[in-house]
């Protein structure tokens, strides 16, 4: 099933919390997201964190908190793991395998998922390092291919620059990258969505640029959401609420592609 990339879904629309945090609170949000239309739920249950002392989330058992979720509310399940064990004894509740932009050039780790992906038929989603080029980009997601995958979406979520140093964001939008990588990948053609949550780091921020994706051309987004963002156990700070969510759903819904690439024709 080409869950990913079917024109039923377009535009595509990934919501959830960047960390699931206990079995009430991803339940919370995937009731909230799925009234609002959200098929997509996204939460970190394996979670990169740059401080060994962060929260590093709640692993398996977060995983089936997660699926409970995905399953009560008729919702497609997508998640990160962080090696192949982990991505091997999950695999059966994951639906759609995220890639993080820690590991987009790990290549043992991308050689896998791409066998596996091949094998179950499961969407990967691979983010773009943020030290990455557009073209190690895509060499990234020429690993997973060669290895038989097919259904891959490509995710911007903003790239380092000067950042951190005198701004309030914690990554640059790589905004432009939506045309380039069009331009790139010449007969590939890979859905490409926009992070705007990483890509800020900042809930104010993230409305916005989620619609300047859009009218760059982006095939969707995935946007982190939580239900208490002062509270969160990761990334609060960059975390708008479902009911903002709910914004987008109306805001893509109402958005046509093709009008609005007109002038890029
Ligand atoms: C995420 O989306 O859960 C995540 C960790 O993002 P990134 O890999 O882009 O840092
Ligand atoms: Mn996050």
């Amino acid at each position: 099933m080409n869950v990913i990339a079917s024109e039923l879904n377009r535009p595509i629309l990934i919501a959830g919390p960047c960390a699931v945090e206990s079995r009430e609170q991803i339940r919370d949000i995937a009731a909230e997201l799925s009234a609002y239309g959200v098929k997509y739920l996204r939460g970190g249950v394996f979670k990169p964190r740059t401080s060994p002392a962060s929260f590093q989330g709640l692993e398996d058992q977060g995983l089936l908190y997660l699926r409970q979720a995905a399953d009560e509310y008729n919702m497609i399940l997508v998640t990160e793991t962080l090696d192949s064990n982990q991505l091997e004894r999950s695999i059966d509740l994951i639906d759609v395998i995220q890639i993080g932009s820690k590991n987009m050039t790990s290549y043992s780790f991308l050689k896998f998922i791409g066998k596996i992906a091949s094998k179950t038929k499961k969407p990967v989603i691979l983010k773009r390092g943020f030290q990455s080029t557009l073209r190690e980009f895509l060499y990234a997601a020429e690993y997973i291919s060669n290895e038989g995958a097919t259904d891959i979406t490509l995710c911007l979520r903003g790239i380092r620059t000067f950042e951190q140093i005198d701004s309030i964001t914690r990554f640059t939008p790589d905004l432009t990258a939506i045309l380039e990588l069009r331009d790139m990948m010449a007969g590939i053609n890979y859905p490409i969505i926009f992070d705007p949550s990483h890509s800020t780091g900042y809930a104010k921020y993230v409305l916005p640029v989620a619609k300047a994706a859009m009218v760059l051309g982006a095939d969707g987004l995935l946007v982190e959401c939580h239900n208490n963002p002062e509270s969160a156990l990761s990334d609060g700070r960059q975390s708008i609420l479902p009911s903002e969510v709910k914004y987008l759903t109306d805001y893509l819904s109402n958005f046509s592609q093709n009008e609005n690439n007109k002038h890029l024709v």
